[in-house]
């Protein structure tokens, strides 16, 4: 930001900060985008930009940018056995077609409609590696550089994460249709140090590695990618999203994926665990314990049908996660934890079932809260917070568009959660920047313009879709 742009300091009449829900709330940042004090049962200055509501923005903890063009267009049947197989057969025709520039294009949008539906932080587990014949790029990090610049347009918190991908599936070469995908612990090494170069100081980009899956890395791989990346780096991984994942593992390994994760490798709180869905009770336990986090992406996983993650056992256990928007079929913070809930109620036939057992209070405030620390716990987001020193991200509410007049506190996220579409955002600052004003992005006009060209010119190549 140039030193000579003003900034506007805020002050909001509510506002969530790490130890609850306060009144009269005066927020300053400065000009390298954090926030230096933040403090309650504040008077507002004249030039204090004055707001209703001010929560911290949700971190999106698993994408597949690229995904985003193919959003409805996968919900004809075209066979009585379909399933997250057959949709990822229809996901690869779509992958083989994209390129950097469409690439780019289809991640603005996708990152302009985050900003709008609260999300300031993405982690994008990143796998399109090589261009459409399988041949490597001049540059390696060309599509994740692609993916970075569109966040970079979009003014949206970048989490970077390369994804290790050598195997179709356990012990078995890569299929002709993933040739885009390969890639090896060196490989990675040299993506995530020319991003770091390209980046360093750069607020709103940060890397780390994704591992595919057991099926797609195997135990010698990933070791050796652990040993390659900066020591305090994200680690991410799917790991029992599909029940045939699970038995296929059983077969290869003798043990479910995440016992046998959590046997070699140094699960961690560096660790996101996204797809934990398949896990029996011990394995519940066990990733609770660990300090990794639980990537859920409940709107995703109930599109694939994924099946229900042991949602309940793994809270009591005092178990951390997050959510991630996964295949972008959907962009909506309040929808990703209103299905989580549900399912749980519809399993149970209970209510309020989200908080660890003997706690009482608001189910929607728990999963927002619980939420937003595990989702920047995964990011390895500076931001998640609204306190002096962290990124100043935030956004805002209008008191008019809640569900009932006179809402506070932890009832506002109730309202949010449970009684709205989605999150009814006014505004959005990322990084000290206003990137959304009057739930309008300020360069969406552009953006869409972009993307509608790309997908049109990638639906004109009538093989590319799905
Ligand atoms: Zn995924």
């Amino acid at each position: 930001m140039s030193p000579s742009v003003q900034i506007q300091n805020i002050f909001a009449g509510q506002a969530l900060l790490p130890d609850g829900w306060h009144d009269n709330v005066r927020l300053c940042f400065d000009g390298d985008g954090f926030f230096t004090t933040v403090q309650a049962d504040q008077k507002p200055q004249p030039e204090d930009r004055r707001v209703d509501i001010a929560i911290p923005p949700m971190p999106g903890l698993h994408s597949h940018a690229f995904q985003r063009a193919m959003a409805g267009l996968t919900e004809t049947r075209h066979n009585p056995a379909d399933s997250f197989w057959s949709w990822r057969e229809q996901m690869y025709r779509l992958a083989a077609a994209i390129d950097p520039d469409t690439l780019r294009a289809i991640a603005a949008q996708l990152y302009v409609e985050m900003l709008r539906a609260g999300y300031t932080q993405v982690a994008e587990f990143h796998y399109l590696h090589r261009a459409p014949d399988g041949q490597p790029y001049a540059q390696p990090a060309e599509m994740p550089l692609a993916v970075i610049d569109a966040a970079g347009q979009a003014g949206i918190g970048m989490t970077m994460l390369p994804a290790l991908y050598r195997h179709a599936g356990f012990g078995r070469p890569l299929a002709p249709e993933q040739r885009r995908f390969a890639s090896s612990p060196e490989f990675l090494a040299r993506v995530v140090t020319d991003i770091t170069a390209r980046h360093t100081g750069n607020p709103l980009v940060n890397t780390g590695v994704a591992l595919h899956s057991l099926r797609a890395a195997d135990g010698g791989d990933i070791r050796e990618t652990l040993r390659l990346l900066p020591g305090d780096a994200p680690v991410h991984i799917h790991i029992a999203e599909q029940m045939k994942e699970v038995e296929d593992c059983i077969a290869f390994l003798g043990r479910r994926p995440v016992a046998w994760l959590l046997d070699e490798m140094p699960v961690d709180e560096r660790w996101c665990l996204v797809h934990a869905t398949h896990m029996d009770h011990d394995e519940t336990m066990r990733l609770a314990r660990s300090g990794a986090v639980a990537g859920i992406c409940p709107i995703t996983e109930a599109n694939l049908g994924d099946g229900f993650f042991p949602f309940m056992d793994y809270v009591d256990a005092g178990g951390r996660f997050g959510i991630g928007s996964d295949s972008n079929v959907l962009l909506n913070v309040a929808e990703e934890l209103r299905t989580l809930e549900y399912g749980q109620r519809l399993i149970s036939q209970k209510r309020c079932r989200a908080l660890p057992s003997g706690q009482t209070g608001s189910v929607g405030g728990y999963l927002y809260a619980q939420a937003l620390r595990g989702g920047t716990q995964a990011c390895g987001h500076t931001g998640g917070l609204l306190a002096a020193g962290r990124r100043a991200d935030l956004c805002t509410l209008d008191s008019r568009n809640l569900s009932l007049p006179g809402l506070r506190g932890d009832t506002i996220m109730d309202s949010l959660v449970f009684a709205r579409a989605t999150l009814p955002i006014s505004d959005v600052l990322c990084g000290g920047q206003w990137v959304v004003r009057e739930g309008h992005h300020i360069h969406e006009e552009r953006i869409a313009t972009e993307f509608h060209r790309a997908i049109t010119t990638l639906h004109s190549q009538r093989s590319s879709l799905p």
